[in-house]
């Protein structure tokens, strides 16, 4: 199973942990300013999905997952906390064989917390063992059948995850990483959420975590309504045209120019016909359709 869990809370931050955990602060911590443990992120085993990580795919992510925070919702107050992964390390180790036969490797990762009044608890669950189980978001560039090699998210190639073929169990083999996304605990132990998620768009043409797809729909959406407003205000210009220079801007400027396009749209196409009675109930936008 791909899911992650805390290897060590804890740890006694060595000189060298210090170095690199001053890389990402704005002042040098010291020792027992900041709190340190170590996770396993995921390793090569096929998880429930039938899914595995090649080996070297593990070296990608350990470097992908460098710097990244992960975010927690303590569950008593909901107030997010978070921690930052500051070293990783691929292991493996020899004496081990997952179940097709490679030698156990894991992605490990160390990060850190500074030590505050409001992660007391969160620091308490985790030292005590009730936030043990993580979850990772990650995109990948390659999803192949692990008996004909066939690229699984193009064709259905007919071998089935988990069935055996000429005495070797099929599984689908992630590689190329291309983004990691996030990192977080799960919120309760052992739940079956608990593990590495990985979801594939067809748009992007790789896995994506759910907040990624999330992110993308909004944008889409966002870009479509943008180009749709741009061509009611500015009648002469092309929705091709209006949809590429949405396109080119970032999430800030695309919110802006849609607010700023809406309302000169507004002024141009009338929300209601003009005799109709106005009902104070209906929010303008509502009426807005075209
Ligand atoms: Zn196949």
């Amino acid at each position: 199973m791909q899911s992650g869990y805390v290897l060590k809370s804890a740890l006694e931050p060595e000189k060298e942990d210090l170095a690199k955990i001053n890389r990402y602060t704005r002042r040098p911590f010291t020792a027992e300013e900041v709190y340190t443990f170590k996770v396993v992120l995921c390793d090569n085993e096929v998880d429930r999905d039938g899914e595995r990580f090649a080996s070297q795919a593990l070296q990608k992510l350990a470097e992908l997952f460098r710097g990244k925070s992960g975010i927690f919702n303590h569950s008593m107050d909901a107030a997010t906390q978070s921690a930052r992964i500051y070293d990783t390390k691929v292991e493996t180790d020899n004496s081990r064989k997952t179940s097709c036969g490679e030698p156990y490797t894991r992605l490990v990762a160390k990060a850190y917390m500074p030590r505050t009044q409001g992660n007391q608890d969160l620091i308490l669950e985790i030292d005590s063992g009730i936030k043990k189980e993580v979850s990772v978001g990650c995109s990948v560039g390659s999803a192949v059948c692990s008996i004909c090699g066939a690229d699984r998210r193009r064709k259905d190639c007919g071998h089935v995850n988990g069935q055996v073929y000429h005495g070797q169990t099929c599984c689908t083999v992630l590689s190329d990483p291309q983004d990691a996304y996030e990192w977080s605990f799960v919120a309760v132990p052992a739940q079956r959420e608990a593990g590495v998620t990985k979801s594939w768009s067809k748009a992007a043409g790789k896995f994506e975590s759910e907040d990624a797809v999330w992110g993308r729909k909004w944008k889409e959406k966002l870009t479509q309504e943008t180009a749709k407003y741009f061509t009611i205000a500015y009648p002469g210009i092309a929705i091709e045209t209006a949809r590429k220079m949405a396109q080119g801007l970032s999430p800030e400027e695309l919110e802006q120019v849609e607010k700023g396009l809406r309302a000169e749209a507004n002024r141009h196409v009338p929300l209601e016909p003009q005799l109709a009675v106005k009902k104070d109930s209906v929010d303008a936008d509502e009426g807005f359709r075209i």
